[in-house]
């Protein structure tokens, strides 16, 4: 799934969080999450467990993976739980 689109369509930071995502901050790429979407699959944690990490408080961090890796990982999630947004 692509991780940067929704139906096809680029994402924005509004429309994420407005369908109720949480943004986890990178220095140069944002993770989002969706726990009302996620299937608990697990792709992410065994995709990075430096970045996705279950118990662990933020249990997404961006900047413990480089960003090419982390958007595998992210387009590996099978739900669309997982998004990003790539910051200027
Ligand atoms: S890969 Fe996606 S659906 Fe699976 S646990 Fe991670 S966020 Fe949830």
């Amino acid at each position: 799934m692509e991780g940067n689109q929704i139906n096809y369509q680029p994402v924005t930071a509004d429309l994420l969080l407005a369908l109720g995502y949480r943004k986890y901050s990178g220095e140069k790429l944002d993770v989002y999450y969706s726990s009302a979407i996620c299937g608990h699959v697990g792709n992410c944690v065994r995709g990075n467990p430096h970045v996705f990490q279950v118990g662990r408080r933020p249990w997404i961090i961006s900047d413990n993976g480089n960003q090419a890796d982390t958007i595998r990982v992210i387009n590996s999630c099978p739900t669309g739980a997982l998004k990003y947004m790539i910051k200027n």
